[in-house]
């Protein structure tokens, strides 16, 4: 069994159809979503289509949050609160609603999944260290969490000398250790690194893979400039910031 892990897709379809894609190739049985599958990029409507067709577990991001809103609620920067003011008028009733009732943490099998942290996941808290993580860990039950959020890959292993940071890309899953696994972004990475990054979770091996997809970037970006969204946020696609 094989699971395709991914979050951040930010309405980026180009490169959520990549991402699904190469993991169909790699034989990926399931999909889990992390959450943010809205917010600064060109097309909401289709990605929570795509995904909902998936019907694979999916938890809420902030920007779900925030575009499921009547009103905007004015918690975001500039260039954010553009984006999901223009979003919130790209989706229909059927899409906010789907969103407004997605969960902020789940359990898929043994492992768990969130798009913040455990110890506050309504309070959108970026874990950029391993203090944070510290925080999250207190609340994690199974050996494994994946979460998103910050759109930088990373992992962050809690052993008996204490919390450690890693960048990964195997990462073999020691079941007397905890994990909490950070996917990194499909739709707007920025780790400096423009193409998508997602991972695969190999249940019976217990490893982890992280992966990064070339896709389709000048029709994500032509996409953003014609519907009149911050060109900044195409600009920024292409260095992974
Ligand atoms: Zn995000």
């Amino acid at each position: 069994m094989r699971f395709a892990i991914f979050s951040d897709v930010h309405s980026n379809l180009e490169a959520l159809e990549a991402v699904l894609r190469d993991a169909e190739e790699h034989k990926c049985t399931h999909f889990v979503c992390l959450g943010d599958v809205v917010g600064y990029n060109a097309n909401p409507h289709e990605c929570v289509a795509r995904i909902r067709e998936l019907g694979c577990p999916v938890v809420k991001g902030n920007h779900d949050e925030q575009a499921s809103l009547t009103e905007p609620s004015h918690n975001f920067n500039e260039l954010a609160e553009q984006a999901i003011n223009w979003t919130r008028e790209h989706l229909d009733d059927a899409d906010k609603e789907w969103l407004r009732d997605l969960r902020f943490q789940r359990q898929v099998r043994d492992f768990t999944i969130v798009h913040a942290t455990l110890d506050a996941p309504e309070h959108w808290v970026y874990v950029v260290n391993v203090l944070d993580a510290a925080a999250s860990f207190t609340y994690q039950h199974t050996a494994v969490c994946f979460f998103g959020h910050t759109h930088v890959p990373m992992a962050f292993i809690r052993e008996e000398k204490g919390v450690r940071r890693e960048r990964i890309e195997q990462l073999q899953i020691d079941m007397t250790k905890e994990y909490f696994i950070n996917t990194g972004g499909v739709g707007q990475p920025r780790d400096g690194d423009w193409r998508a990054a997602y991972c695969i979770y190999h249940v019976e091996k217990n490893i982890v893979e992280q992966r990064r997809v070339e896709y389709d970037l000048k029709t994500a970006q032509q996409k953003i400039v014609e519907a009149g969204l911050p060109p900044l946020l195409a600009e920024r696609l292409a260095v992974g910031r």
